[in-house]
């Protein structure tokens, strides 16, 4: 794997005048055009809007003035969040070609702050899968065995990240996207609390289940891309007026004290040995640390999967309506009627896995159902919900693995979307309560293959989470 730098020895470089910006994001375009044909995290590289944006930090540089956080930090992102001028896909050959007229206010926020965004990324078509292998165009290779998926929906973030091609990258969570790849490519991942940051900007998947979130090799660089782009955007509503803490600031407070659940639920049938062993061994570090592990129960997590896949079909069903051919994006051609329109534009342009879940969504949204499913789902989503609170009256985070496996050969589950479903398993939960979720390496298995732990806070409360991942990566690196 190739290494690459930390933002902070980023920054430090361009402050010392040890190398410049625009140097950097060369270095790093050299880096991508190796490494990339193999991986396949890119779909589109901003070379320009690049170049243009580090040119403004080297005359910040040169001039003296003070560096903002992110200064010449090579940066790319999810191809679900829009970026004016750059053709932005979502992997789907819909919206192939679409060239946004703004800028997702995440991507904005980080380049208001110096980052140099090097390009999109690659992902499952609106974000709807577990390996990247939903992509419209090509799937991406996990740089840590490249017979394997990197994850997904958000596998792009995590190889490029993985694979040194950009230093700290955003990646969409509706239910596990960011944390899941990040463990399947030994990297961090976060899914912030939902309206922590706002979705001004990412092309809806499923609208209350969708958040933004960064990754990076680091807790503390997470923790940095976090306060950049978390915080109230007058641009969506659903974004919450909630003071963002100096996430970075406090990552240095002990651990020790804090109370940290462990849920017999996570832990059962399914779950890989090697990745159990590696998580409880992560969980007596944190024990070690002074942290007390409390045991907790979740008893309503084996009602999560199919909670989900009804909730996030039926909301998906709804935002994709709008590609319809018309108002733009893919449109079949040689129709001759509305109705055939409407129908071959969509069975052109989407491809199976998001026909599954359009049908899905429909069926459990239509009149006769809708009591039977979508009703019932939302009322067993308050009742998960309630898990997590009942369990944070007694504990300050909950640590589990992020997923039952390491990362899985390409093809391997392709054709049993069961078993792709079933493996979000530990990560969904956290998208129908809302509360924040982290993943971050904390062994391999025999085969070298990443695990991560994921730790799980009360809503908004981020900064504990970090604080005990921190302590935790800390703990854990090698050679402590
Ligand atoms: N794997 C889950 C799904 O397919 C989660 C996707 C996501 O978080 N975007 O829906």
């Amino acid at each position: 794997m190739a290494t690459s730098p930390t933002i902070d020895e980023v920054r430090s470089s361009i402050a010392g005048r040890h190398i410049t910006a625009t140097a950097l994001a060369e270095e790093f375009y050299t880096r991508i055009k190796q490494e990339d044909p193999e991986i396949g995290a890119f779909l589109t590289l901003s070379h320009q809007r690049a170049m243009a944006k580090a040119a403004e930090v080297d005359r910040m540089a040169s001039a003296g003035d003070p560096l903002p956080p992110l200064a010449g930090v090579p940066v790319a992102i999810k191809d679900v969040m829009v970026t004016r001028g750059v053709r932005s896909t979502a992997g789907s050959k819909v919206i192939e070609n679409f060239i946004p007229p703004y800028d997702c206010t995440a991507v904005a926020r980080m380049e208001a702050v110096g980052a140099i965004m090097l390009g999109k990324l690659n992902c499952d078509e609106f974000a709807m899968g577990s390996s990247t292998e939903n992509s419209a165009f090509h799937p991406v290779r996990n740089p840590r065995d490249k017979s394997r998926v990197p994850g997904g929906s958000s596998g792009g973030s995590a190889a490029a990240v993985a694979a040194g091609m950009a230093v700290a990258t955003l990646g969409s969570d509706t239910g596990g996207s960011i944390r899941q790849p990040a463990s399947f490519c030994g990297v961090v991942g976060l899914k912030p609390t939902y309206g922590r940051v706002s979705r001004y900007g990412l092309i809806a998947f499923a609208s209350s289940l969708d958040h933004i979130g960064p990754f990076a090799k680091t807790v503390k660089e997470v923790a940095l891309v976090l306060r950049t782009i978390a915080g109230r955007d007058p641009m969506d509503s659903t974004s919450a007026d909630v003071p963002v803490p100096d996430y970075v600031a406090e990552l240095d407070k002990p651990a020790k004290g804090l109370r940290v659940g462990v849920a017999k639920e996570y832990f059962g049938a399914g779950l890989d040995e090697e990745v159990k062993a590696a998580v409880e061994a992560a969980i007596d570090k944190l024990r070690g640390l002074g942290c007390e592990i409390v045991p907790v129960t979740l008893p309503h997590t084996e009602y999560a999967i199919p909670t989900y896949y009804i909730v996030a079909t039926a909301e998906a069903s709804s935002n994709l309506a709008r590609y319809d051919g018309v108002r733009y994006g893919f449109r079949a051609r040689g129709v001759r009627t509305l109705s055939e329109l409407y129908r071959l534009s969509r069975d052109g342009g989407f491809g199976m896995e998001v026909k599954r879940r359009i049908m899905l969504g429909t069926y459990v949204l239509s009149a006769g159902y809708y009591d039977a499913y979508y009703l019932k789902a939302q009322r067993v989503r308050t009742l998960l919900t309630r898990d997590f609170d009942e369990a944070f009256r007694k504990v300050d985070v909950i640590a589990a693995p992020t997923s039952p496996t390491p990362a899985f050969k390409l093809g391997e589950r392709v054709n049993d979307p069961l078993a792709m479903y079933l493996a979000d398993i530990y990560t969904v939960t956290a998208n129908l309560a809302g509360i924040p979720g982290i993943s971050i390496p904390c062994g391999e298995n025999h085969e070298k293959l990443p695990i991560g732990l994921q730790l799980f806070a009360r809503h908004f409360d981020e900064a504990t989470m970090l604080r005990v991942a921190h302590a935790c990566e800390q703990a854990t690196s090698p050679g402590s």
